[in-house]
């Protein structure tokens, strides 16, 4: 076979050329019998926005076309997704030849308090009843709940317990999902009194918080890498000092993946696939109108992860 012609069938030759790094281990491992093994590569569908409600068969069947295999839902609401039952929307992904793998979902209130705690519990039981029918493996809360002090920290963190309790009796999975808000500080008189140095943070980091005080065994953590980055932290530290929390990831940069310079995607997987990373959704957000689709930037992410040696 000609080597252009080889490399075609790997998917590994770009406009410009070979892509640097793909004669590496990493890339030969994931050959059978020359051909490079197809990822799983899963899009949180957020980021398709009124592209893709505007005609959902077709964009379903799109996103498969670009190669994506599974997706993530947003946009479960009122027992419904849009105007679609539950039974409909996973009847449009199995004909796309998609797998409905996640979902994000909130709970009706961000107040989260110890009273609201029977009437959150409900709302999930109703919720994992619905995801059972979509098929999905996990279910994750993506908006951070309003929290001040310690207590409310607690009560969320029940909640969260609460509900990865439901959400494992049904076989599924619970997470949670930042933004930048999480990295913010609960600071206490006490931590202001322990301040020497006015540029050294002291308190509580929230995120550290929810991962503490919440059961390994039901509720895991879907970091999005972007945000983390966004809150001033490493995911790498994260990654090495709860190992095993992170399953799933966000993977996100400031618009299409790998453009920036603000992400480094290689050093992210790796740390991530060695403290138990499994799975990862696309995310795009920040497509300038005008610019390009969102289907269009979609399909360039994917690509990146696609050729990306590091991807498993
Ligand atoms: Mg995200």
């Amino acid at each position: 076979m000609e080597k252009r012609e080889f490399l075609k069938r790997l998917g590994l030759l770009t406009a410009g050329g070979v892509v640097a790094g793909s004669v590496n281990p990493v890339a030969a491992s994931s050959m059978v019998d020359g051909f490079a093994k197809k990822k799983e590569i899963g899009l949180q569908i957020y980021s398709l926005g009124r592209e893709l409600v505007a005609d959902v068969p077709n964009g379903l069947k799109k996103i498969k076309d670009i190669g994506y295999s599974a997706i993530e839902l947003a946009g479960y609401g009122n027992r419904k997704m849009g105007e679609y039952s539950v039974e409909e929307y996973r009847k449009l992904a199995d004909d796309a030849g998609l797998k409905i793998t996640s979902s994000h979902v909130n709970p009706p209130t961000r107040e989260i308090t110890k009273d609201k705690l029977g009437e959150i519990a409900d709302f999930w039981k109703q919720t994992v009843e619905d995801h059972v029918k979509f098929g999905v493996k996990t279910l994750v809360q993506p908006m951070m709940p309003s929290v001040k002090t310690h207590d409310d920290v607690a009560v969320v963190c029940e909640s969260f317990n609460q509900a990865g309790e439901i959400a494992k009796s049904a076989g599924i999975k619970f997470g949670y999902h930042n933004h930048h808000m999480e990295f913010e500080r609960i600071v206490t008189e006490e931590d202001k009194k322990k301040q020497t140095n006015p540029w050294m943070p002291v308190g509580d980091v929230i995120y550290d918080l929810f991962l503490n005080g919440t059961d390994p065994g039901l509720v895991f953590f879907e970091m999005d890498v972007y945000w983390t980055v966004m809150g001033s932290n490493d995911p790498l530290e994260y990654f090495e000092k709860y190992a095993g929390r992170f399953p799933v990831l966000h993977i996100k940069d400031r618009s299409v993946l790998g453009q920036s310079g603000m992400m480094n995607f290689q050093n992210i997987f790796t740390k991530a696939y060695e403290n138990g990373l499994n799975e990862f959704y696309v995310e795009l957000e920040g497509i300038r109108k005008g610019d390009k689709t969102q289907f269009e930037g979609v399909a360039e992410c994917y690509d990146y992860l696609a050729k990306a040696p590091f991807v498993k």
